[in-house]
């Protein structure tokens, strides 16, 4: 396995490995690896020749109050874990060449950014399209793999990509979670043990609103409401959003019809978690 710092180095590697023929995959992660991250690279690696994992805490996607600083690092481990799993090169740049002062270009989205985190997070998904764009130009992926855990993120990577006509396939991977229903985020490492069980909720309180709609509940309103009084119940707790939304458009739905994204975002003591899932009717497939 290759570990590459610099951006003309990698650029180098990914023309070689195209010229020779390779379809090359690119796994985007901000480190501290666990088994989602691992499936996303896994997924990456049975549609490509060769894996390229990026390993970038991107500062510009995190707002002025929020966890840069303390984001978890773990580089080491992380090398052990993408080595095991058989990536094939870690691009792991350093801040100051992604972000030289002179830089002056950011990449935007315009409708798909303005509901969900976009609202709580100003900015955020502004350095998430230029990163990525930025990964993207140093990796030169055929296929990028993305999680549906940051399902918005995917949509707007989505949104670009057709957009701006990369020439990249882009493919979702369902949520991985813990036996206990906990989507798995690096962020969990904030959670002490009573947070920790707080947090479980957010799957029960999915599963309350996927039982609703099976029940035959297809106001938004009501299935928002019961939703609320869940999560509220549980004191360490605190609601940012709670949203039914068009799996694409990310626009609020005041009625469910055959397929619909309930998306949350809370803060369990000082830590921001989201989960979603899509709510459709039985039998129906979507798109990976
Ligand atoms: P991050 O390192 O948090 O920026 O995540 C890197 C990629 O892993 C993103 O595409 C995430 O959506 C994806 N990811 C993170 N957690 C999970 C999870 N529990 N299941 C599936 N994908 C995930």
């Amino acid at each position: 396995m290759k570990v590459i710092e610099s951006v003309a180095q990698m650029q180098e590697e990914s023309e070689s490995l195209r010229r020779a023929g390779n379809v090359i995959s690119l796994v985007p992660t901000m480190g501290f690896l666990h088994k989602g991250h691992l499936e996303l690279m896994r997924v990456a690696k049975e549609h490509s020749d060769k894996m390229v994992m990026s390993l970038f805490i991107n500062p510009t996607q995190f707002g002025p109050s929020e966890d840069f600083e303390a984001y978890p690092r773990d580089t080491e481990g992380d090398l052990e874990k993408a080595q095991s799993i058989g990536a094939d090169v870690v691009f792991m740049p350093v801040v100051e060449e992604m972000y030289p002062e002179s830089s002056q270009t950011s990449v935007r989205v315009e409708r798909v950014t303005r509901h969900l985190c976009g609202l709580s997070r100003l900015g955020h998904f502004d350095g998430v399209t230029t990163v990525v764009t930025k990964l993207f130009n140093c990796t030169k992926p055929h296929v990028a793999v993305f999680g549906q855990k940051d399902y918005q993120q995917l949509a707007v990577i989505r949104r670009m990509v057709m957009d701006l006509d990369m020439d990249i396939r882009i493919i979702g991977i369902p949520i991985i979670r813990e036996p206990d229903g906990l989507a798995m985020s690096s962020r969990n490492s904030y959670l002490d043990p009573d947070e920790r069980k707080s947090a479980l909720w957010l799957k029960k309180s999915l599963e309350l609103a996927e039982k609703m709609y099976y029940e035959g509940t297809t106001d938004a309103g009501r299935i928002k409401a019961a939703v609320a009084l869940l999560i509220q119940s549980q004191a360490l707790i605190d609601i940012d959003y709670i949203s039914l939304c068009d799996p694409v458009t990310l626009e609020e739905t005041k009625t469910l019809r055959d397929e619909t994204l309930l998306a949350l975002a809370v803060r369990v003591g000082q830590t921001r978690l989201i989960d979603n899932c899509l709510i459709r009717k039985r039998g129906k497939i979507s798109k990976p």
